[in-house]
């Protein structure tokens, strides 16, 4: 489809954004329009409007607001990666971000589109959930909805037509809390994840008080893997409690095969990635 056909909009405020989404037929929000763009050329997606978040203020910006880190869902991964904020509290985020796509698409990209789009294989929405993120939606009146609720399947959310994600919380992480990222891609830049997983834990005192596993590409949204995260709550962290949540995890994703890899390969990748990602995010809570 040609892009001279699309009639773009550019709104300067959230207000006058929603109100393009109510008034406009066929229409659909750019961000960095990493995705979006690409679809878009190839056919996959028609149509008449876009509204561009570009020149709207309000949607940038990384700060701290009542115990929350507040992310503008314009924030683009160099952003996230360069952030003292976050390179201090959930310094994982910032692995993610940086091991997504390359230089350039980092700079065009953003953190509402990685989460807006639903991709299974995104890197941000695992870490994010395991910090108990949540996000803005706005349609006139705003609402907060927690990420573990936000994906319902690939490339669907609970995001309405008319609504606009504004920004993502945060919580900030209590003191003896570390999180980690790993995932294996086919070649170093622009390749999507084959597996990823993020991992938190929190320690109190000799024990693990909290701990989350959240599995990437593996099922048609991130997936929580319970009972693997459950099993290390309480105990002491060593290497065969490790295992064990690993095997956990392994036996809780529903990856298929494709291009990237095999059902197999994935749930060999799960289980290793996993207690990585585990001892790295142990390693950081003791620092
Ligand atoms: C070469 C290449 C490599 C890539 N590598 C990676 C990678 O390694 N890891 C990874 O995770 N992704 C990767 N991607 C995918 C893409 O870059 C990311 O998902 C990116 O974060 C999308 O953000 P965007 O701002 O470009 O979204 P856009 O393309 O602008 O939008 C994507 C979708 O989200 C909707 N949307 C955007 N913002 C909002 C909002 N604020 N509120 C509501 N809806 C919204 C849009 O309407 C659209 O449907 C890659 C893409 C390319 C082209």
């Amino acid at each position: 489809m040609s892009l001279s056909n699309i009639r773009l909009h550019r709104p300067q405020s959230i207000t006058e954004a929603v109100n393009l989404l109510g008034e406009l037929e066929d229409v659909r929000l750019l961000a960095g329009g990493t995705d979006l763009l690409v679809d878009i050329k190839q056919g996959l997606i028609r149509v008449k409007n876009l509204i561009s978040l570009q020149d709207i203020e309000e949607l940038r910006g990384i700060g701290e607001e009542q115990g929350k880190i507040r992310v503008g869902a314009m924030v683009t991964p160099h952003q996230i990666l360069s952030s003292s904020l976050i390179n201090q509290h959930i310094q994982a985020l910032a692995d993610a971000a940086r091991s997504m796509a390359s230089s350039q698409t980092r700079t065009l990209a953003t953190i509402g589109g990685n989460i807006a789009s639903a991709v299974p294989s995104a890197d941000l929405p695992p870490l994010l959930m395991v910090a108990d993120a949540s996000v803005i939606l706005d349609c006139g009146t705003s609402r907060e909805v927690s990420l573990s609720v936000f994906f319902t399947g690939p490339r669907a959310t609970v995001c309405g037509p008319g609504e606009v994600l504004t920004s993502v919380c945060l919580p900030l992480p209590p003191p003896g809390t570390g999180f980690s990222y790993k995932k294996l891609t086919l070649r170093e830049a622009n390749a999507l994840a084959v597996v990823g997983v993020a991992s938190r834990i929190t320690m109190s005192g000799e024990k693990i008080g909290n701990a989350a596993i959240v599995l990437g590409a593996v099922a048609p949204t991130p997936l929580l893997a319970r009972k693997a995260s459950d099993l290390l709550i309480g105990k002491e962290p060593s290497e065969s409690l490790f295992d064990e949540s690993a095997s956990l995890a392994k036996k809780e994703g529903s990856p298929v095969s494709d291009i990237r890899g095999s059902a197999w390969y994935r749930q060999e990748l799960i289980q290793v990635l996993t207690h990585r990602a585990l001892d790295e995010a142990l390693s950081r809570a003791r620092s």
